[in-house]
């Protein structure tokens, strides 16, 4: 079983998909999850800009890779980015985004507030990075490979063995892939798609959505692999702040990704410093990229039903029905914030005079016990 890997030649590039060509000629497994999006776009407005970043294949089927855009295609406007579904197992997360983009898509005929919001910031979607895995109900892609493990770089101070990645084989879970491979089709074009959309924004925010650890749903920041403070750190602490101000009784946890596991490979601390670059080379132009991950807490979900614990699938996604309902709607608030602060950025952005007490907030809240 393959898939394709981001040489020449098998990555398609991307390209805008007219409405006769939405929908993949090839039979597929059961995926609905694809098929809900491929129905979403036949029916949607010219508002929804399409691309098919590239197909991938198990060997047997071919699936795209989507992404959406709304908004303002100015490459100079501020950008939200959603992402979900590369890791296969966790089709929590595509149906939180597929929920949230039919909503966007319902409101957008009527709701003059969001069109305004629109006219100033572009939503970038990807509800679905790793179709052939979820397909296969599998964490990796068809590859055996786990997509949030396999950017080049390595960890400064690597976590649990094999959790943290690996190149023994993908007949373990985590695996990275062999050395010196290029990275994988679905994380290639995802690399490609942020770094397209961000490198002339004043700001991108980004909410990569996931499921399968912990008992509460967590917001974490990079670093994966390091414990060091992320660079824009100070900026990171007025945007927590921001949300915690206006939703006072909210039940996220804020904190750095190394709190919980350290991992090389992470694909968002592999943008963050090629973010970090383009601002050296272009220091004349600052910028902010803020990449904030969604780990939905499915452990709760498991207490709560303990005949989640005899099925893979369980281990990830909500079973019951009522629970499910639950998950669509409690995150409501969070999208509608992403969308305010990115149209808003000008308003809350710590200046000069604001950066060291933020940054020295942040210090004490996250990182007192490494200083
Ligand atoms: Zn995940």
């Amino acid at each position: 079983m393959k898939s394709s890997h981001a040489t020449p030649g098998t990555t398609a590039s991307p390209e805008t998909c007219p409405a006769a060509r939405r929908h993949s000629p090839q039979p597929r497994p059961d995926l609905p999850e694809l098929d809900r999006l491929e129905r979403l776009l036949a029916q949607a407005s010219g508002e929804l800009r399409v691309q098919v970043l590239a197909n991938v294949t198990d060997g047997a089927s071919e699936y795209p890779l989507y992404a959406l855009q709304l908004g303002n295609p100015d490459p100079a406007a501020a950008v939200l980015l959603l992402s979900g579904g590369i890791h296969g197992v966790e089709r929590i997360g595509t149906q939180l985004l597929l929920t949230q983009l039919e909503a966007l898509m319902a409101r957008l005929p009527w709701d003059q507030g969001l069109q305004e919001d629109l006219r100033h910031i572009r939503i970038v979607i990807c509800p679905l990075l790793n179709p052939a895995g979820m397909a296969r109900g599998s964490r990796a892609n068809a590859n055996g490979i786990d997509l949030m493990r396999n950017a080049p770089q390595n960890a400064d101070d690597p976590g649990v063995w094999l959790l943290s990645g690996h190149r023994i084989g993908a007949w373990l879970p985590w695996y990275r892939g062999a050395p010196g491979l290029p990275m994988q089709a679905e994380s290639a074009a995802l690399c490609e798609l942020v770094n397209r959309e961000i490198a002339g924004a004043p700001l991108c925010l980004s909410l990569d959505c996931h499921s399968g650890f912990g008992m509460r749903d967590r917001l974490w920041f990079p670093y994966a692999g390091s414990t060091r403070p992320l660079e824009q750190l100070a900026d990171v602490h007025a945007l927590v702040k921001l949300y915690e101000e206006a939703n006072p009784h909210h039940r996220y946890l804020f904190e750095p990704q190394c709190h919980q596991y350290r991992t090389h490979g992470d694909l968002w601390d592999h943008l963050y410093q090629q973010h970090l670059l383009r601002q050296q080379a272009c220091p004349g132009r600052p910028a902010v990229f803020l990449p904030l991950t969604l780990e939905l807490g499915s452990w709760l979900w498991v207490r709560k039903n303990l005949r989640q614990i005899i099925s893979f699938r369980g281990l990830f996604n909500p079973l019951v029905p009522h629970r499910h309902r639950r998950i669509m709607r409690h995150h409501n608030s969070l999208f509608d914030f992403m969308i305010r602060a990115t149209r808003s950025w000008q308003s809350w952005l710590p200046g000069e005079a604001d950066r060291n007490t933020e940054q020295q907030q942040a210090l004490q809240r996250w990182y007192r016990n490494s200083q």
